[in-house]
């Protein structure tokens, strides 16, 4: 089995100044990547990413919204950083280009799977994409390049669903978005509730709507929550559910903001924590399809977390051996009653198209 790791240092050229997304996250990574021979290992091998074209934006983007990225980035000629939306997506000279090297990054990894150089692959890019919807850049994300690589696995003959997970800390408002009305994609996400985080969705009753309904799954996750608990909700509704939808790819978007040391996070997942989730997802689809897991890096913001998180996965995704592995304590009994009553009410209103 080969794991794929999509890098490129050019994704460090998108600049953001004094900003928790900076392009030292990267930089962490890929030193530890190193620093333990991974790529020297026959487990791994790196692969350059492609550029995505604009057309391919445009399968998931709104064309005023991909204009206004390129010229804000325009403006930024000359060190002037520039903000896009409400002012928390940070865009420098180089932004634009680097942000078409991100989906497109994201594009390389499905590819590399489908083409057979790798079994399993990470896409390690900047700027994250999961908050940005088909008409708007938000929350540090300029395209989604989930979104995109999921089209572009549905674009393939013998693709017809394709299951999204989603772990960052922030629930993924702008891949839930775009396919929000859609049956060939199924959307998880598990995120700290929003009523007491970013981006303030995410909630059980939101299910999806129309052909959609019942393939949007959110699980709000309270302060606190721990490995125990997510394993909980993992093997209860998660596992059941993307068994029963049976996809023909599993698509990940990694957030390493859930681990108890990150400065945004209210949720504390450990290393191990984070490489068993993922685990999970890479057995469904050794059951499903081959095994055909793609990943692409999201939040995740104190730096020497980041890296150690992405070497879990990695090695989760190898079948290896996690390296990192901490002492991890168990929720309380008042955050286990609150996710066993959570999980009543996903399993009520998600019954109509699923088992239990
Ligand atoms: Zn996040």
């Amino acid at each position: 089995m080969v794991t794929g790791i999509i890098y490129d240092d050019r994704y460090l050229q998108h600049k953001t100044g004094h900003h928790v997304e900076s392009p030292d996250r990267l930089i962490a990574t890929m030193n530890l990547i190193k620093e333990m021979n991974l790529l020297e290992s026959s487990d791994f091998t790196l692969l350059e990413p492609k550029m995505a074209t604009v057309d391919e934006i445009k399968w998931v983007h709104d064309e005023d919204m991909i204009e206004k990225a390129r010229l804000t980035s325009l403006k930024a000629k000359g060190g002037k950083l520039q903000c896009l939306d409400l002012g928390d997506t940070v865009l420098s000279e180089e932004s634009f280009d680097v942000s078409l090297l991100a989906a497109g990054g994201a594009i390389t990894a499905v590819d590399a799977i489908l083409e057979g150089k790798v079994d399993s692959a990470f896409a390690l890019v900047r700027p994250p994409g999961h908050h940005a919807n088909q008409f708007r850049s938000s929350g540090f994300c300029v395209f989604n390049n989930m979104a995109i690589m999921a089209e572009y696995a549905l674009l393939q003959e013998n693709i017809n669903r394709v299951a999204i997970f989603d772990i960052d800390l922030h629930h993924g408002n702008g891949t839930s978005d775009i396919f929000y009305d859609r049956d060939d994609v199924l959307f998880f996400s598990s995120h700290q509730d929003g009523r007491s985080q970013y981006p303030g969705s995410g909630f059980p009753d939101e299910i999806g709507e129309g052909k959609g309904e019942g393939y949007t799954v959110n699980v709000p996750l309270a302060p606190g929550a721990k490995d125990d608990v997510v394993q909980e909700i993992f093997s209860q509704i998660i596992k059941p559910v993307f068994l029963q939808y049976d996809p023909d790819f599993i698509l990940g978007s990694i957030g390493c903001d859930a681990h108890h040391g990150d400065p945004l996070s209210g949720l504390a997942f450990s290393f191990q924590g984070y490489g068993n989730y993922v685990k999970g997802f890479k057995e469904i689809a050794d059951k499903c399809c081959n095994g055909r897991v793609a990943l692409t890096l999201e939040g995740g913001y104190r730096v020497d977390n980041v890296a150690k998180i992405v070497v879990n996965i990695l090695h989760a995704l190898a079948g290896k051996e996690l390296p990192f592995v901490e002492d991890a304590t168990a929720s309380g009994d008042n955050l286990k009653a609150y996710h066993r009553k959570l999980m009543k009410t996903l399993k009520k209103n998600l019954g109509k198209l699923w088992t239990f």
